[in-house]
């Protein structure tokens, strides 16, 4: 038998007879013969009272004060729960994120793990304890010894570093849901349990703000390729399996979190860009393009739609995408239909582009990794077409004639050897829906920086700018008109953008753009699923459903595994309620799709 990490969550542990019921199962693990390590939270909403009494007396508590305030949350549970474990006689011992060496970045109340001297644990799990570890605190030793933590959710991180460390066999979330759901089931009636998911999906979904895994915890689960399950800490049931494709080469346990964002960059030469520039800005017009498309049966790989003519009388927008090369031909008649359908916007065409992405689960919260593509990019004198981001993927749209450039000074800039020309390997989950889940999320803001002049290096300043100040950027689309000035959009965190306004208002004027555009009542509502590559008629579906209910869509970008829309909140209930259904996510069944080859 192995070792298994276990982590329970803060209702899990939320009173003394929820503990003992916990005790039990963590009491049955062992005396099945495997060696058990226990990650606990703090009880119930303990952490959040704690930070409650903190802002009571100041408006702005110090860092290093919070980490000391809400890490006695956690001390409260491993010791609880040890007492619990010894009453039902189990040899058990707590232990807080310092005593079971877990190093990290000096960074209080959201440090990044480093390392994890495992040697202690290793040391009591061999006298047959079981090990009770505070979750979500670390401690590190530069210049001092001080408490550190991870950032709130952050037990799932410890729980899966441990796992990594130990080389546990599985690392299992315990959790007062029954596993990943399709959706947020506060919204949509019908959200149903996924058996599987891969770790793709999952960071793209938790970091939608599915909340029942934190982000950071599912990459090092992928990094790592360490088994992780997601259940219900009343239920036998066994919930949901996150799978991560294999290492082919075991990764240094050390810098666990800090060690390379990016694992490669791809080079795809094979796509062909498409436009349609001043398609009208009303509902159901990406609808009506993409549904060409499906009928046609062509696969469309990456979107945006960029608000463009914001000051125009008539607003309009642009709407770009790539296809294989080897459908272009089609794929023009087809555009040029569309195009004639919506009212004779213009079509531009670029056959032979590149498509050059750089991919590593260590991309999400880093808000420098997109900024020094950009910046690489610019250095090497290379224009930025499209911009496509997701979780775990930037690609950026180029010329073809700069790809060899391009992948060099990227390689040369995140410490890569070798561009990679294959596809990046992907495994599948048992299920076969394409789409997988939907998520909506509430907290971002939609920015536009207007007539920004259409040189390299300019977004490179720009999300420089906004990292600097840890500014984190989710969506970021730009357009190209072939003119002298582009607009730039994006969405953050509605809490940062009065700091984003600020950082950028200095740059716009040094660079002479016209302005900067804020929307503060949108939502953002995204389709996960690793089927969508390779799948036509998704995205026409997602925007039929949404043109059904007569709601604009104000922004798209889409990634291989992803459609993301922009929507006003107002609309937002109802669209994913729809668009749920759209896709049978409630019932299981496959969904047959429009001029679907399969
Ligand atoms: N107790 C911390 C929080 O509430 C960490 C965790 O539960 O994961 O954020
Ligand atoms: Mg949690």
């Amino acid at each position: 038998m192995g070792l298994i990490v276990q982590k329970y969550g803060g209702t899990s542990v939320g009173s003394v007879e929820r503990m003992q019921v916990v005790a039990q199962r963590i009491a049955r693990t062992a005396r099945a013969g495997n060696d058990v390590v226990v990650v606990v939270s703090a009880m119930g909403h303990t952490t959040d009272h704690l930070l409650a009494m903190a802002h009571q007396l100041t408006t702005q508590p110090s860092p290093r004060e919070l980490d000391m305030l809400l890490t006695t949350g956690e001390q409260v549970s491993i010791s609880l729960m040890v007492m619990a474990l010894q009453a039902i006689g189990c040899k058990a011992i707590s232990m807080t994120g310092a005593q079971v060496g877990m190093i990290t970045e000096p960074n209080h109340t959201r440090a990044r793990i480093l390392r994890i001297q495992t040697g202690r644990i290793s040391e009591l799990l061999k006298g047959n304890h079981i090990v009770v570890v505070a979750g979500f605190q670390g401690f590190c030793n530069a210049p001092y010894w001080e408490i550190t933590t991870l950032g709130r959710g952050g037990s799932d991180t410890s729980a899966v570093a441990l796992a990594a460390a130990l080389r546990a066999e599985r690392c299992e979330i315990y959790t007062d849901v029954p596993g990943v759901l399709t959706t947020d089931p506060r919204l949509v009636s019908d959200a149903r349990l996924l058996d599987e998911i891969t770790s793709e999906e999952m960071l793209e979904l938790a970091s939608l703000g599915a909340q029942v895994l934190h982000p950071r915890a599912v990459e090092i689960a992928r990094n790592y390729a360490v088994p992780l399950v997601v259940r219900s800490s009343w239920l036998e049931d066994p919930g949901t399996s996150v799978i991560s494709p294999p290492l082919p080469v075991p990764r240094p346990i050390d810098n666990i979190e800090t060690d390379r964002p990016v694992d490669a960059v791809y080079v795809d030469n094979n796509q062909a860009r498409l436009a349609l520039l001043r398609v009208p800005d009303r509902p159901g017009v990406a609808a009506i393009l993409f549904r060409y498309f499906a009928e046609a049966g062509i696969d469309v790989d990456l979107i945006i739609q960029a608000i463009q003519g914001i000051r125009e009388e008539q607003p309009t927008n642009d709407i770009a995408f790539t296809v294989q090369r080897s459908d272009l031909a089609r794929a023009i008649e087809v555009a040029r239909a569309a195009a004639e359908a919506l009212g004779s916007c213009e079509v531009v065409v670029d056959p032979c582009p590149t498509k050059i992405s750089i991919r590593g689960a260590g991309i999400i919260g880093r808000p420098g990794v997109a900024a020094q593509m950009f910046t690489a990019l610019a250095r090497a004198q290379v224009n930025i077409q499209m911009i496509s981001t997701s979780e775990t993927c930037l690609s950026c749209v180029i010329a073809g004639v700069h790809a060899e450039t391009a992948a060099k000074a990227l390689c040369q800039s995140f410490g890569l050897r070798t561009p990679v020309f294959e596809e990046p390997f992907i495994i599948h989950p048992a299920e076969t829906m394409a789409v997988r889940g939907v998520a909506l999320d509430r907290n971002q803001a939609q920015m536009a920086i207007l007539g920004v002049p259409d040189q390299p290096g300019i977004a490179a300043r720009i999300f420089d700018c906004l990292a600097v100040e840890g500014i984190p950027v989710d969506m970021i689309v730009q357009s190209q008109r072939g003119e002298a000035t582009n607009d730039i959009g994006f969405t953050v965190h509605r809490d940062l953008v009065p700091a984003a306004e600020k950082a950028l208002k200095l740059l716009c004027d040094a660079v002479g753009c016209s302005g900067i555009l804020i929307r503060d009542t949108v939502a953002k509502l995204s389709l996960v699923g690793i089927g969508i590559a390779g799948t036509p008629g998704i995205a026409a579906r997602m925007f039929s459903t949404l043109a059904d209910l007569g709601t604009n869509i104000e922004m798209i970008s889409t990634s291989t595994i992803k459609v993301s829309c922009i929507i006003d909140q107002s609309a937002a209930e109802d669209a994913i309620c729809k668009v749920h259904a759209a896709f049978k996510l409630g019932t299981g069944e496959k969904v047959a799709v429009e001029g679907s080859k399969s």
